[in-house]
Order: C-alpha cells, then sequence, then structure tokens
C-alpha cells in the first residue's frame, strides 16, 4: 500500500514490519533479513530462559510453566500422572574428592542418560544442584517400575570419565503415582518418596501411589 497510515495499523495489529511502495530489491532483501534474525533472537532468548545452561535440560522455571497445563489436562481425563524426583546420591562426597567440575561433569551426566532412557514426550527438567524432576503421562504403574529401576540400574552400572579420572554414582527416585489435587501437592510427596529412598538406604525407588 502507498498510504502510510496503513502502516501505522498494521504495526498496531502485530505486524514486525512494513515496506511503502515504491522499493528496491535490495530494500526488500534487507528487511527481509533483518527481521529473519531477530525471529532467530527471540528464539534464542526463550531457549536461554527456559533452559539450565549446565545440563541443556529444562529449567524450574519451564518445568512449571508447562508442568501445570499437562497437570490440568491429565486430571479433567482422570488420567493418572506421575511426578518423579531424582537425586545424585552422596554428590557432596563427589565434589570432595574430584572437585567441583567433575562434580559439574557428573550432573551433565544425569542429563544425558535421562535423554536417551526417557520418552520424547516425558518432561525432564533439572530442578536444582543435582537434583532432577520429570512427568511422565500416559504410562502404567507396572511400566513407571519397570523403567525407573531399569534406569537405577543404568546408573549403578555406568562409569564417568574425565580428565583421566573415572568414578560412578548411583541415584535416589521419589515418585508420586496417581491422581492428586495439584502439582504442588504431587511434587512434594514426591519429595516425600524421595526422603524415604535415602532414609532407607539410597539407590532405590520409591513410588507414593494415590490411586
Ligand atoms: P544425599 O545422598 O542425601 O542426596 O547426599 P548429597 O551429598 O547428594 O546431598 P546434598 O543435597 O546435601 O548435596 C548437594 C551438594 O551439591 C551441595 C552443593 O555443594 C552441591 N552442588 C549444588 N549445585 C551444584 C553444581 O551446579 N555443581 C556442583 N559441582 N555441585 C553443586
Ligand atoms: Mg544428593
Ligand atoms: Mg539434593
Amino acid at each position: 500500500n502507498e498510504d502510510i497510515s496503513v502502516a501505522t495499523k498494521f504495526i498496531r495489529y502485530g505486524a514486525n514490519d512494513f515496506i511503502k511502495r515504491p522499493f528496491t530489491n535490495e530494500e526488500f532483501a534487507v528487511r527481509v533479513s533483518v527481521n529473519l534474525e531477530l525471529i532467530e533472537l527471540f528464539r534464542q532468548s526463550k531457549e536461554t530462559a527456559s533452559k539450565d545452561f549446565l545440563t541443556g535440560l529444562y529449567n524450574r522455571r519451564f518445568f512449571f510453566e508447562s508442568g501445570n497445563p499437562i497437570f490440568e489436562k491429565t486430571k479433567r481425563k482422570g488420567q493418572p500422572l506421575s511426578v518423579i524426583m531424582l537425586d545424585i546420591d552422596n554428590f557432596k562426597a563427589i565434589n570432595d574428592k574430584y572437585g567441583h567440575d567433575i562434580g559439574d561433569a557428573a550432573i551433565q551426566e544425569v542429563g544425558t542418560l535421562l535423554n536417551i532412557f526417557l520418552r520424547n514426550s516425558d518432561l525432564v527438567a533439572r530442578f536444582g544442584g543435582e537434583e532432577f524432576c520429570i512427568i511422565m503421562e500416559d504410562i502404567s504403574i507396572e511400566d513407571i517400575e519397570n523403567r525407573l529401576e531399569s534406569i537405577r540400574e543404568v546408573f549403578e552400572k555406568n562409569i564417568v570419565c574425565r580428565e583421566n579420572i573415572s568414578f560412578s554414582y548411583t541415584i535416589s527416585v521419589g515418585v508420586a503415582y496417581g491422581l492428586y489435587d495439584t502439582l504442588d501437592e504431587m511434587i512434594q510427596a514426591s519429595d516425600k518418596a524421595l526422603y524415604e529412598a535415602k532414609h532407607f538406604g539410597r539407590n532405590r525407588v520409591v513410588i507414593n501411589k494415590n490411586l
């Protein structure tokens, strides 16, 4: 359009840019590429805001942002949901013995293994330090028991090698499975189960069921 007031309207309603006629090919190309760069910048900043720098997993903030709608959806359908809290056992000892960088490598390894052994549809986040939280939908209690037990075993047998140091560690897992009132309540229940797993000797999976 040749009318500049149309441009104002376009931009007010959400357009990124407006090219007034007549324009040259070069002007057109430059504007398109500037806008593409902007899109990439938005994508990057969105990713930075939702991901954890060390592991590349989602962060706590993103976890709640997408976890709450998942919780509401399954609750509405009356389907069971599972929230899983996973924590490295005696992690302080790894930091103390090998240093913080190797401790970081141990944390990164959790991300790598969870990406391999969980489904694409599972929501995995680093919750804090060496603690991870996972939401799994559409899974039976038997499947969740088997899957988490085999993941626990994967960690037990896994050897991490970094900078001429090899070491291994175990994980404890607490699960809330079933129907709960809120996502917060599920997180608390999984935390309680994790506490029990630690209390009963670590390197184990404890499931809190509410069916
Ligand atoms: P438990 O089996 O009971 O879980 O024992 P733990 O030693 O793993 O427990 P605790 O939660 O007390 O230890 C967590 C430690 O993790 C404390 C903190 O110094 C360390 N930590 C937290 N964030 C990071 C991090 O990003 N990198 C490294 N290397 N260490 C971290
Ligand atoms: Mg720990
Ligand atoms: Mg911890």
